[in-house]
């Protein structure tokens, strides 16, 4: 069995080497980048399924990438309105968030109402989220041991999940250094 450095996190030289999946809860973090690729796989994936992204669907997406806190249906009206010369209605609104959802580009955070970029939408995963209460951002993370033990309990019961939710509220790495009272 080999012991691990729990204390440091020494990278090879040059900074090139992709980021922790933790590390965007650090506010050092290139966020230029997941936006550029976020909206890069966005036009991929519509294109593979053949669904149209159109400029107020790739607007709102953006809005939500603008951090990894997760942003509630108001804020987002809010900022729409900010950047547009009309007000968008509600439902239009509600209709963009119900495409990002079924492309898989973003997700619900049920205990907030509200929504975040999906960090992943080309993997298949599950919905588990580290939610920092704190500066409030929200990590997507999968586990294969917990996901098998999951469909396992679920099968024991005849059960077939048609949707799942894990949210897990604490405190990030970032936070967790940062002495807070
Ligand atoms: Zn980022
Ligand atoms: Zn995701
Ligand atoms: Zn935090």
């Amino acid at each position: 069995m080999t012991s691990t450095k729990m204390s440091s996190h020494t990278s090879p030289a040059g900074s090139d080497t992709p980021p922790l999946p933790t590390s965007i809860a650090s506010q050092q973090h290139d966020h230029t980048h997941c936006i550029t690729s976020a909206m890069t796989s966005a036009q991929d994936i519509c294109a593979r399924n053949g669904a149209r992204l159109t400029k107020l669907r790739e607007q709102v997406l953006r809005l939500i990438w603008q951090s990894h806190k997760p942003l509630g249906a108001y804020p987002l009206m809010d900022m729409l309105a900010a950047e547009s010369t009309r007000r968008v209605a509600p439902p239009t609104v509600y209709r963009a968030l119900e495409f990002l959802l079924e492309q898989g580009l973003i997700h619900r955070i049920n205990t907030l109402n509200a929504y975040v970029g999906c960090t992943h939408p080309n993997g298949d995963h599950a919905n588990n989220f580290l939610i920092c209460e704190h500066c409030g951002v929200a990590i997507e993370f999968s586990a294969t041991a917990l996901q098998d033990r999951i469909n396992e309990s679920a099968a024991d019961f005849g059960f077939s999940i048609r949707s799942q939710s894990i949210e897990l509220v604490g405190s990030c790495e970032h936070c967790e250094a940062t002495d807070h009272e």
